[in-house]
């Protein structure tokens, strides 16, 4: 295995970096730094000026706008992301349904939507989860049936991040009843604006909408709007969960948190001592990048497996498992940094619109709402418990 970098690369990482310091608007960053919710339109503001280079889907293929990138520039790239606090674009488009759209689509939905996802002119929602069918995801219930050339869907989905904003929705819906679960599951595109359907949101433990339930009362959807054959959605269902996992380990953010967390422990408290005195307070944070580092090394073996051809086994669970975990004891440390300050959390549109004086220092606002939101990271994506029995299965062949 080798970890180091060619000429070429170290250039190629000069050259990702003055991009995104020269074109990275301050607004999006300074939200994402801090860990609070993007805007829809400063998102998509900055995933335009990502897609005006070609580097909003560097990992599509170069024949649907990808950049065509080694698995090791699309790692500098993500990692420069990561540095820069500069937010990756939304996954549900980019790295989720498109991905199943080049893979399984036929060539009209090719056409049709992978410009736009790279446009951003479509927003995409998940439409998987279902009350009582999270792990269990095959046991979903959402049912379409066949009505000419449409299908009639009834059911509900929860869960679906940001769907607020999305006018599409990637949904599983179950089309044959009789068979083995994962053997009746169809993959449909949906129109948001569709009639019967509604959306509920729902609020999250750090006050914000990102959450929704999304109810399907007899919503036509076309049968062109289905993606490959009908009952082979679990196919494209697992393909796509594959992809979602290995994006969630936010390494550089991560370490980018590590140094935040040291300039503030070097800063005198308002007792005149300093945090980086405290031997309990660094004990944690070294631990933290001890770990982080072991993590990054695991990351660097699975990029020189994939640069090698080799096949992936447990490692995107493993990333996932610890990625989710780090980013949960580093956000708990940087409430804990913040002394009393970390404990008054208002959401960001309460503190815009006031005029009073804060009385915290401007970086004590974001680490409590971070902190709160991921919670859900160990959650998302498939949950860590589920991803340990994938890897007892796959590794310990348990
Ligand atoms: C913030 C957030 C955003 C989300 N966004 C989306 C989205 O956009 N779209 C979408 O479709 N879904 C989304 N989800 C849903 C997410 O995928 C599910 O919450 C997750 O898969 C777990 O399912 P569940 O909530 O039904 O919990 P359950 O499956 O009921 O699990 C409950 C607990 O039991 C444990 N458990 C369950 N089965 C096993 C087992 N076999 N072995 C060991 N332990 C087990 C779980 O680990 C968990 O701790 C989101 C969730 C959160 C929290």
């Amino acid at each position: 295995m080798d970890l180091s970098f060619t000429n070429e690369e170290v250039a190629f990482k000069s050259e990702v970096r003055e991009f995104i310091e020269n074109n990275l608007p301050a607004d999006v960053k300074d939200r994402y730094s801090r860990g609070i919710h993007f805007t829809k339109e400063g998102q998509e503001r900055w995933q335009k000026i990502l897609n005006s280079k070609g580097w909003l889907a560097p990992n599509w293929p170069g024949e649907y706008g990808g950049t065509g990138w080694t698995a090791t520039q699309k790692y500098i790239f993500a990692q420069e992301m990561g540095r820069a606090s500069a937010p990756p674009p939304m996954p549900f488009g980019v790295s989720m349904v498109g991905p199943v759209i080049y893979t399984f689509g036929n060539q009209e939905q090719k056409d049709y939507y992978l410009p736009r996802i790279l446009q951003s002119e479509d927003w995409w929602c998940q439409g998987y989860s279902e009350p009582g069918s999270g792990s269990d995801l095959a046991s979903l219930k959402t049912k379409a049936v066949r009505d000419g050339d449409d299908y009639i869907v009834n059911g509900q989905k929860i869960w679906t991040s940001h769907a607020q904003h999305a006018n599409l929705i990637f949904c599983l819906v179950r089309t044959d009843q009789d068979v083995k679960a994962q053997e009746g599951i169809s993959f449909l595109l949906i129109d948001m604006d569709s009639p019967g359907i509604t959306l509920k949101p729902i609020i999250g433990l750090d006050t914000e909408h990102t959450l929704n339930e999304v109810f399907f009362d007899d919503v036509r959807v076309p049968v062109k709007n289905r993606i490959g054959e009908e009952n082979k959605g679990w196919t494209y269902a697992k393909f796509l969960l594959g992809n979602e996992r290995t994006s969630i380990a936010r390494i550089a953010q991560s370490k980018l948190r590590c140094e935040h967390l040291r300039e503030v422990a070097s800063a005198e408290r308002v007792d005149g001592g300093l945090l980086q005195d405290d031997a309990d307070f660094m004990r944690k944070l070294n631990q933290i990048e001890v770990d982080l580092m072991a993590l990054e090394y695991t990351e660097l073996r699975m990029l020189s497996k994939i640069e090698h051809g080799e096949t992936l086994t447990a490692e995107p669970s493993l990333l996932k498992i610890k990625g989710s975990e780090i980013q949960q004891r580093l956000t708990e440390l940087l409430v804990e940094s913040l002394g009393m300050y970390g404990a008054a959390y208002e959401a960001l549109e309460v503190r815009e619109g006031r005029n009073d004086q804060n009385f915290a220092p401007d970086y004590a606002h974001g680490p409590m709402a971070e902190h709160l939101y991921l919670r859900a990271a160990t959650i998302y994506g498939g949950s860590n418990e589920i991803q340990r029995n994938i890897i007892s299965k796959m590794v310990l062949g348990l």
